[in-house]
């Protein structure tokens, strides 16, 4: 086989990478693979474009591009190419799938893919981007992420979305059934503490997040029957409530240092004895050589906040500091890993 000095095939394929992604937000956003879910049968690019309101060229091309990269089938009948979502595309990026990623990928085409393109100053200044790609203060990292109610519905979503495809393996990477008040602290929309419910029914369930998050999480997210509770409030300038296991998802990662540390102690002081914490993080390996989904969320948090992604000792370390002792940790799937402190 030839080797990457004789042609630089992987080179190729990491810099047009952005092209693909490219394709995938623009076919989402234009609701491609809502049409091709709905039509219940195949269609050519010029029915695509006569439903969706484009030009047929254009089209024609993306949907190509769509079968390139597998997420869309293609069949020729009577020279004329008609299109299917594959089964794929079918669960995971039709709007409404109950696994649909749909909203992670308008926040990633709207909104980190123009902060990424301020990456260079990023590594220059070594801080967020939000002023020069949004006009926002680079202080106050989530005014500048709910700076409308828009820009919260979608953030809200992409968080929301993660856990569709990674909750049922956090919630049961420890068996966390002797914990029975269970606060997920910044739970954001409370995907992830609905899995820990379905996993956990004996333990009551409370998200802890800012009021306007809670209310909107209240008004979007939340279904009749819901298992989890909802409360409003400031992690750094308010009390925490009391309880048995406190879920740090995602958190860490977005604060200096000293606000975690800060964080974590508040929770140390709160905890019932006994009780812990559940850091959930793309957690780094020790030596920061992976994986590269995790290598690439720390440049993500330069670019958009005040934090960055650590190796599973560092948590260790920031927990010891706070006063808790016993730390285990699970790696599981790609982006997250689990430690349990009590
Ligand atoms: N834990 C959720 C998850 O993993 O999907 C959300 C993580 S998100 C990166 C951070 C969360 O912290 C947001 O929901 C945000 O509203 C919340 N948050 C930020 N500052 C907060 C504060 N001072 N008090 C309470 N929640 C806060």
């Amino acid at each position: 086989s030839r080797s990457e000095l004789d042609y630089p095939f992987k080179l190729l394929e990491y810099f047009n990478g952005f092209r693909v992604s490219k394709v995938i937000f623009s076919a989402c956003e234009q609701g491609v693979f809502d049409l091709l879910l709905q039509s219940q049968k195949s269609l050519s690019a010029a029915e695509v474009a006569q439903e969706l309101g484009t030009s047929v060229d254009g089209m024609e091309r993306l949907l190509d591009v769509l079968v390139g990269v597998e997420v869309l089938e293609v069949e020729l009948t009577d020279g004329t190419a008609y299109y299917n979502n594959t089964d794929v595309a079918n669960l995971y990026l039709a709007k409404n799938s109950p696994k649909s990623l749909y909203n992670m990928i308008i926040y990633q085409s709207q909104t980190i893919y123009p902060l990424w393109n301020n990456l260079g100053d990023a590594v220059r200044e070594g801080r967020n981007q939000n002023e020069k790609t949004f006009g926002l203060s680079s202080e106050d990292i989530f005014s500048a992420i709910y700076r409308s109610e828009d820009e919260m519905l979608k953030f809200m979503g992409l968080m929301n979305s993660s856990w569709v495809i990674d909750g049922p393996d956090i919630a049961t990477a420890f068996d966390l059934s002797r914990f029975k008040s269970i606060v997920d602290v910044g739970g954001c929309s409370g995907a992830l503490a609905r899995e820990m419910a379905k996993v956990y029914p004996a333990s009551t369930l409370t998200v802890l997040d800012l009021l306007k998050v809670t209310q909107m999480a209240q008004k979007h997210f939340c279904q009749s029957d819901d298992t989890i509770r909802f409360q409003a409030g400031d992690f750094f300038n308010e009390d925490l409530p009391t309880a048995d296991l406190y879920i740090l998802a995602r958190i860490i990662h977005d604060w200096k240092e000293e606000n975690s540390l800060m964080l974590l102690k508040k929770i140390h002081t709160a905890c019932n004895s006994g009780g812990g914490v559940l850091v959930v993080e793309a957690m780094l390996f020790e030596n920061h050589r992976g994986p590269i989904m995790a290598q690439l969320f720390s440049l993500n948090m330069l670019v958009q906040t005040e934090g960055k992604e650590h190796p599973p000792s560092h948590y260790t370390h920031m927990l010891t500091t706070a006063g808790f002792t016993n730390v285990q940790e699970r790696r599981r799937l790609l982006l997250c890993a689990v430690k349990l402190v009590w």
